[in-house]
């Protein structure tokens, strides 16, 4: 397959339309998981014995790239990588140097990853040198042993040692952790402090019905509502009109002088402004995180159309974006999708 080459595409097509889909939202943003595969099992992300997808199913690194580069012409200006574990998928490093020709030239203008910082410490230097300012990093508890049993196996030293690096190396990070009812739920305000003390943003999410992990979502769901409620009651927090390109709303903590975000997919809707998609590691494009809706891409690509049939096969996909996700949690409820947030890419 010849490499595909964005830059003589989009001189090629100076009057493409942008990716507007049916009710007018520009898609800018493209996340790519690069791997369902990881090397923890996070209790809401995945069932203790995941049976994960055979290699021909994957996409190729080139192909991966030569996806990733078709959005990126057709008007996408920000990637962000992520998996299953993207820092496991073998070769990894090749493909965000090769992706970042696209900040180089100025097609991009971002290039980032969402990982569970276990392999950072061998890494974080290489990102920075392949132009990634900033991180987004996974982590829902400083205890090592509530670590280990909510990870099923992890080692909380790792992922310290891990951002110790991303920092040495200048990377902006930001934690990401998941609010989960009677676990990580009285430790949110330490949390927080240690985050910001460190330097880093911090983004609380609730948890989403996605995929059976083998356990109940009804006695994990903890509403945000009720996290900032119980926050106010001792810091001063004041809404900030941030705008990261993601779902988050964020508000600045006084007494910490750090910022938190909060993404309350379940508690409120934040589909309005929705300007992204997902490409699965399988070549599969999902236009909600809350619906079934899929392109095969793949076919496409490895089809008799190839690299050409990808614009119109894009392009029909988000004219078809869904309005609003309908996420439901209810006791004994199956969960809404059936897909795992390690095969979408959160
Ligand atoms: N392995 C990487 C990591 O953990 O950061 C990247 C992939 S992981 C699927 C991306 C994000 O999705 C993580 O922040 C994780 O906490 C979140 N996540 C996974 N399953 C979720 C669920 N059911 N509801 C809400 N967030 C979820
Ligand atoms: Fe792995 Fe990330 Fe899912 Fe945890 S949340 S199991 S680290 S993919």
């Amino acid at each position: 397959m010849p490499p595909f080459d964005s830059a003589a595409y989009a001189t090629a097509n100076q009057s493409r339309p942008d990716l507007i889909d049916g009710f007018g939202r520009a898609v800018r943003y493209l996340r790519v998981s690069v791997t369902d595969r990881c090397d923890l099992r996070c209790v809401y992300c995945m069932a203790e014995h995941m049976v994960f997808l055979p290699k021909a199913e994957v996409l190729s690194l080139e192909e991966l790239d030569i996806m990733t580069s078709k959005f990126i012409a057709m008007g996408v200006r920000k990637i962000r990588l992520t998996g299953g574990e993207p820092l496991v998928r073998k070769g990894i490093m090749g493909l965000i140097e090769n992706l970042s020709r696209h900040l180089a030239s100025g097609g991009l203008d971002e290039l980032t990853l969402t990982t569970n910082g276990t392999q950072l410490a061998t890494y974080a230097e290489d990102l920075a040198k392949f132009g990634i300012k900033r991180i987004n990093v996974s982590l829902d508890t400083l205890k090592p042993d509530l670590f280990s049993s909510l990870t099923r196996g992890g080692q909380i030293g790792q992922v310290l040692k891990g951002l110790d690096a991303a920092q040495a190396a200048g990377l902006a990070i930001k934690i990401n952790t998941v609010a989960l009812l009677g676990t990580n739920q009285d430790e949110i305000p330490d949390l927080i402090g240690w985050a910001h003390g460190r330097g880093f943003d911090l983004t609380l999410i609730e948890t989403m019905p996605l995929g059976d992990t083998g356990q109940d979502r009804t006695t994990q769901f903890l509403s945000l509502a009720t996290v900032r409620d119980h926050l106010a009651s001792f810091w001063t927090l004041s809404d900030i009109p941030l705008q990261t390109g993601g779902p988050a709303r964020y508000v600045r903590v006084a007494e910490t002088g750090g910022r938190l975000g909060l993404i309350t997919p379940m508690s409120h809707t934040f589909c309005e402004a929705c300007n992204r998609v997902r490409l699965t590691c399988t070549g599969t494009l999902h236009t909600c995180l809350g619906h079934e809706d899929e392109t095969d891409l793949r076919a496409v690509l490895r089809g008799p159309l190839g690299v050409d049939g990808l614009d119109s096969a894009i392009q029909g996909a988000i004219g078809l974006k869904p309005k609003r996700h309908d996420f439901q949690i209810r006791e004994g409820l199956a969960p809404t999708l059936q897909r795992h947030m390690s095969r979408t890419g959160g």
